[in-house]
């Protein structure tokens, strides 16, 4: 099998095996050739890889922050030499095309280790004086050992992405990929032990939703980070509630795009097209719902179409292919089941529509109203929902009817407009005049059901670190007897 990992899990600095655990198929989702194939973490592999984490963290948060965020450069460095390598296999892993895979995964990995091995040098706590000499200090502390558990979609991205501030802040990290696309963490963690990330600081253990659970319900684990789904996000965040454990929630969307009439029409399109169809539509913060008001309508739906032409589908190992398949199957089965759905509830497929493999055509509806299943539920897949509306009051009240509040953006020349909107809609992240731009240097993160926390920028540390506050007396102690 041409991707067969040395393993299936990594765990003390090293791969490690136990062939007890079931076996899940890895598939190479354009040709549906299995790739390779791992095992489920037993409850020893789980075992080992918490205890293992649990003596990495004291040795690396030994380490001055300083230090630890040269190795974590360091690490940032090894993935940017090996872009290309780490692309392919995201690709396998995945299915998106490489065009993407090459500037948006291991490079975004490789931002967040940068960007937090900058920051472990200053991580500090606060003087505070008080009266007659006495002080307090704090401190920023690690949380101890954290699981990450990741969603199908970005696998490389979400590993680094939970694992650069985690470390940074002096913690270990369990990480379970997507029993979906298992394999690019594993290079993740070899490349951290090549870095000199100390051994059992970051572990992979395989497997589907039960080690998730395992993770989060094991008491040596301070913190539970999740990318996934509203309904798996209620389930681990009550199990991690059950021990009072700190979490990250990064969960779905459903998210609203505002195009007004002054807009640029090419920004617009351009948006749309960015948050509809980037890796076939498999991302969280994708602006589903577009809602373009009426005097542009015709006009972006016009630009779109013809924008569409210049899709190209194909192998997506193939650098010229800019659209490729659905994850798996399972995900193309989903989406094509919306689209049904759309259809028969009376909206008009303006665009695309068909499926053949497991690739689903960027496929554009037109006429959608607020109480359609296209428009209220997350389809994660190339369906693109077009709204319209008359005004600004009426196009905000209607973005906002929705129990997700991960993204949002705003298409208008009109700045004062653009802040206006942006200050009513209930939305993590917000965009003016783009769509999908999500640099480490900016928090990301949902409101409402989309979740709970901040992944990267500073935000971040907050989510990964505890603050400790030590009272220091000057004088006798005051005591009443
Ligand atoms: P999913 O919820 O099915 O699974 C996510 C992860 O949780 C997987 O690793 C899975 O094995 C694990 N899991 C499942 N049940 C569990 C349980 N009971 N306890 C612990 N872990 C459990 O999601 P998916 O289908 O892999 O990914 C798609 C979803 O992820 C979409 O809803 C998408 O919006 C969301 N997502 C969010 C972000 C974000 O940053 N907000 C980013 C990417 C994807």
């Amino acid at each position: 099998m041409k991707q067969q990992p040395t393993a299936s899990h990594f765990v003390n600095g090293a791969y490690l095996e136990d062939t007890a655990g079931t076996v899940i198929d890895v598939i190479y989702s354009w040709t549906g050739e299995v790739i390779a194939k791992v095992h489920s973490a037993t409850p020893d592999v789980i075992d080992q890889a918490i205890a293992s984490a649990v003596e990495g963290q004291k040795k690396w948060a030994a380490m001055s922050g300083a230090e630890r965020g040269r190795i974590l450069v360091r690490a940032a460095n090894v993935i940017r030499e090996n872009n290309h390598a780490l692309s392919v296999l995201e690709t396998y892993d995945t299915g998106k095309p490489l065009q993407e895979t090459l500037v948006a995964d291991a490079t975004s990995g490789a931002d967040a280790l940068e960007y937090f091995g900058g920051l472990a040098g200053s991580l500090t706590g606060e003087y505070i004086p008080l009266a007659d000499g006495d002080f307090v200090y704090t401190k920023r502390e690690p949380l101890g050992v954290c699981a990450g558990i990741g969603a199908w979609n970005y696998p490389t991205q979400i590993a680094c992405w939970k694992a650069a501030p985690a470390l940074a802040c002096g913690n270990a990290l369990v990480f379970k990929p997507s029993e979906t696309t298992p394999l690019c963490a594993l290079k993740i963690a070899e490349i951290m032990i090549e870095a000199g990330v100390p051994a059992g600081v970051f572990n992979v253990v395989q497997g589907l939703g039960d080690v998730g659970a395992a993770l989060a319900t094991d008491p040596r684990i301070a913190k539970v980070s999740l990318t996934g789904s509203v309904p798996t996000g209620r389930k681990v965040y009550a199990a991690a509630a059950a021990q009072m454990k700190h979490v990250t929630m990064e969960l779905g969307g459903k998210s609203p795009m505002l195009v007004f009439d002054d807009a640029d029409v090419e920004a617009a399109v351009g948006g749309a097209i960015l948050g509809n169809f980037y890796s076939s539509g498999q991302v969280c913060s994708n602006g589903t719902r577009v809602f373009v008001q009426k005097g542009i309508k015709q006009k972006f739906l016009q630009r779109l179409k013809e924008r569409l032409a210049d899709v190209v589908t194909g192998d997506p190992q193939d650098e010229s292919v800019n659209f490729g398949p659905m994850v798996s199957a399972r995900q193309a089965d989903i989406v094509t089941g919306y689209i049904a759905k759309g259809r028969e509830e009376g909206a008009t497929l303006f665009a695309g529509g068909e499926r053949e493999g497991l690739v689903v055509a960027p496929t554009v509806f037109s006429d959608v109203t607020d109480d359609m299943t296209i428009a209220r539920e997350e389809i994660f897949g190339p369906v693109m929902a077009v709204l319209d509306f008359e005004d600004e009051e009426e196009a905000i009240r209607r973005a906002n009817e929705t129990e997700f509040g991960l993204s949002a953006a705003v298409f208008t020349k009109d700045l004062a407009r653009g802040h206006r909107v942006v200050d009513a809609l209930e939305a993590g992240t917000c965009w003016i005049n783009t769509y999908n731009l999500a640099p480490v240097e900016a928090p990301f993160g949902g409101v409402k059901a989309s979740g709970i926390g901040r992944e990267n920028s500073k935000e971040a540390i907050g989510h990964y670190s505890q603050v400790k506050s030590v009272y220091v007396a000057a004088g006798d102690v005051d005591a009443p007897y």
